[in-house]
């Protein structure tokens, strides 16, 4: 895990711009502590920076990983991350964990894990950002991908704990969602109400080498639960797979399904489409949480929210009619 290093004063400037195209390291945190500031003047330098960045973006693999605590997460990216570079490739690994900011620290980000990893020289981890709300650490995630894309990493780990809307967050920012899973009874139940099956592009069960005939049995009522879903491409039936993590078995097979995934579908160019859709939806993100956050702060809104807010409450204003006077308060400003 590489140390976060302290913002300077200087404006960004070409040098760091040329550094991280260079592919430093040091310039690559340095860029992510960046665009994770939340000062208005550090937010209008990471603008820029990802403004002269954005050509050199784009061109990596985005895969998800989502899973519960003791799934296996850490122990399968430190191994495909080692096969992966093996075989040439530079390797990412972002976290989403907005938890990290309520319990202090991140479930994600704890240094201990994916030691081997973190001292390759082709491999970039980085912990999930503490800015708190789902909504702010996904928006510096995404950014941070395309920061990690420019460094020339060609491929983009996003992980993330399978606590529900988090997931939905790093299936919006990713190209395929792995969703990993325990060979234990009722587990796959469990995806089925959370609703994040839907999401899964690839299913995958850890820690075959416990009971190899459980983790079968349940890739194969998987399979069923699956097929009785709507597919997200009419092309790709999500498939599922076991391994071992932690024998670093099955990597290979892992592998060769996500590049079966990203060949079928820029084939029928969904791929593209996805990524053209994803970016579409974080700019209306991006204008619903700025236009929202200008709402609160218009000074008009300040005066009358809390009258407003105890009249809802009590019951002597409906909830349509206040939104509509606050919303006539600032119309005319916006
Ligand atoms: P995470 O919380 O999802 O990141 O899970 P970890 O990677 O930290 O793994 C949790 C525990 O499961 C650790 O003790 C790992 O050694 C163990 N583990 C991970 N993968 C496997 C596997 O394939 N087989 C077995 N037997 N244990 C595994």
């Amino acid at each position: 895990m590489q140390p976060t290093p302290e913002l300077g004063q200087a404006d960004v400037d070409a040098p760091l711009v040329a550094d991280l195209l260079a592919g430093n390291r040091r310039a690559l945190a340095k860029a992510i502590t960046l665009v994770e500031s939340t000062h208005p003047e550090h937010r209008q330098r990471a603008q820029k920076l990802l403004d002269a960045v954005l050509p050199h973006t784009g061109r990596s693999l985005r895969l998800g990983i989502s899973g519960v605590p003791g799934v296996g997460k850490s122990t399968f990216i430190e191994a495909l991350g080692m096969f992966l570079i093996e075989r040439g490739h530079r390797v990412a690994v972002l976290a989403v964990d907005p938890s990290s900011s309520v319990h202090g620290g991140s479930i994600l980000g704890d240094k201990t894990r994916m030691e081997s990893l973190s001292q390759r020289m082709e491999a970039f981890i980085r912990p999930s950002p503490s800015s708190g709300s789902l909504g702010g650490v996904a928006e510096h995630t995404r950014e941070a991908v395309l920061l990690c894309e420019a460094a020339g990493y060609d491929i983009i780990i996003v992980e993330t704990v399978g606590v529900g809307q988090s997931e939905t967050a790093v299936a919006g920012m990713t190209d395929i969602f792995v969703l990993l899973q325990l060979p234990n009874a009722g587990d796959d139940l469990q995806a089925i109400k959370k609703g994040i099956m839907e999401l899964a592009d690839l299913v995958v069960f850890n820690k075959a080498d416990i009971d190899m005939q459980a983790a079968q049995l349940a890739a194969a009522q998987m399979r069923s639960a699956l097929s009785m879903l709507h597919p997200a491409s009419a092309n790709w039936q999500p498939p599922v797979l076991t391994l071992s993590a932690l024998r670093k078995d099955g990597l290979a097979d892992f592998w060769q399904v996500v590049e079966k995934f990203r060949s079928t579908l820029t084939a029928s160019g969904e791929f593209e489409a996805k990524r053209r859709h994803q970016s579409l939806a974080w700019m209306w993100q991006q204008i619903d949480s700025g236009l929202r956050g200008r709402f609160r702060e218009h000074p008009a809104v300040q005066s009358a929210l809390a009258e407003l807010s105890s009249s809802v409450e009590a019951g002597t204003t409906t909830p349509a009619a206040a939104a509509q006077r606050l919303l006539g308060l600032v119309s005319r400003n916006f």
